[in-house]
């Protein structure tokens, strides 16, 4: 397996799972990590903003990336991240793609004009939600509003049931429910979506195409059977750190090394947690005995923060294994 994505916060504010003992990459150092990345045979480059204007050599990181062969997709912590001038400098270096958060109904007429903006500047633009109690009942109201934006992906998530927000976090039942939606809304429009931090969706729409399936091309132009091809590709991914500490994933609040101290493509094989992490026969609870492990395997930033194992069940999915028949191949 080789590493595909490595997403990466340059600026200090996003990095607060980090000691600060080490200052933040420099503008060198960041080179380096690119010439990394691509050894280690990344095809993406992530990069997290909360503030464009932080790191003043921004641009020159994402036309580097540009010369090495990687693309290049910016998220911003809001709308407000991305005036006019900032995507402008983004299109010039080459970004590939923009995400946009839209968290509520009433951001659309902002959010909507940054996506026109990034249109125009001939980059691709996606939105970001993520869902709590306090706006799970946009939720069908969002869906159409992605739709008519005409985002080309809409990613979905709901927390990592952690921190200071863990009480407006969804239940897992209230997921399901939202999982319905979602599947609705992919079935029956052109939207395309991804939900990072709930895996167990692929559990899901496997089990509605194994009841129901899909008979016409049409219907199954959006919607398609989960491989486990995907959900490797999805481990093939590590998180960098302003001062370059290596996580697994942005949620996950353990480090796996420094690229200070070892070369990225080193870590990526090494490291014992992703080598952990990587292998579906090596996890716990109701996902270690999980028919869908291997497209699934659990969100494991949320078992971790749940019970400090990063090989525990998913406590955000109500599935219990084998105590049904699935009607569907094992994977
Ligand atoms: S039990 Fe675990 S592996 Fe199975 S569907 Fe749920 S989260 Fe996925």
């Amino acid at each position: 397996m080789h590493l595909e994505e490595v997403s990466w916060t340059p600026a200090d504010r996003w990095c607060d799972a980090t000691n600060r003992d080490r200052p933040q990459l420099t503008t060198f150092e960041s080179f380096d990590l690119i010439d990394e990345a691509v050894v280690a045979g990344a095809e993406r480059l992530h990069i997290y903003v909360s503030d464009p204007q932080r790191r003043g050599d921004l641009g020159k990181l994402i036309a580097y990336a540009r010369k090495a062969g990687i693309t290049t997709i910016i998220e911003g912590e809001s709308a407000e991240c991305f005036d006019e001038q900032t995507l402008a400098a983004f299109a010039r270096a080459g970004a590939h793609a923009v995400i946009v958060p839209l968290h509520h109904v009433d951001e659309l007429q902002r959010v909507e004009n940054v996506v026109q903006t990034i249109r125009r500047f001939g980059m691709e633009a996606e939105i970001t939600s993520t869902f709590t109690l306090l706006n799970i009942d946009d939720l069908a109201a969002m869906a159409l509003l992605v739709e008519t934006m005409q985002a080309t992906l809409w990613i979905v998530r709901f927390g990592s049931f952690e921190g200071p927000t863990a009480e407006n976090h969804l239940t897992p039942e209230l997921i399901e429910e939202a999982f319905s939606l979602l599947y609705r809304s992919m079935r029956d429009t052109a939207i395309k979506i991804s939900t990072p931090d709930a895996p167990h969706f692929k559990r899901y729409v496997m089990q509605r195409l194994s009841w129901n399936p899909l008979r016409t091309r049409d219907d199954r132009c959006n919607v398609a059977m989960p491989t486990a091809k995907e959900s490797q590709s999805e481990h093939a991914h590590l998180h960098v750190d302003c001062d370059g500490a290596i996580r697994p994933d942005r949620d996950f609040s353990m480090s796996t090394g420094n690229i200070r101290d070892l070369p990225l493509d080193v870590i990526f094989r090494e490291a014992p947690l992703l080598v952990q992490l990587r292998d579906p026969r090596a996890l716990h609870g109701r996902c270690g005995v999980c028919e869908f492990k291997r497209i699934c395997g659990g969100y494991r930033p949320r078992a971790f923060a749940h019970t400090h194992d990063p090989l525990d069940e998913d406590p955000a999915c109500t599935y219990k294994p084998a105590t049904k028949p699935l009607g569907v191949a094992h994977v």
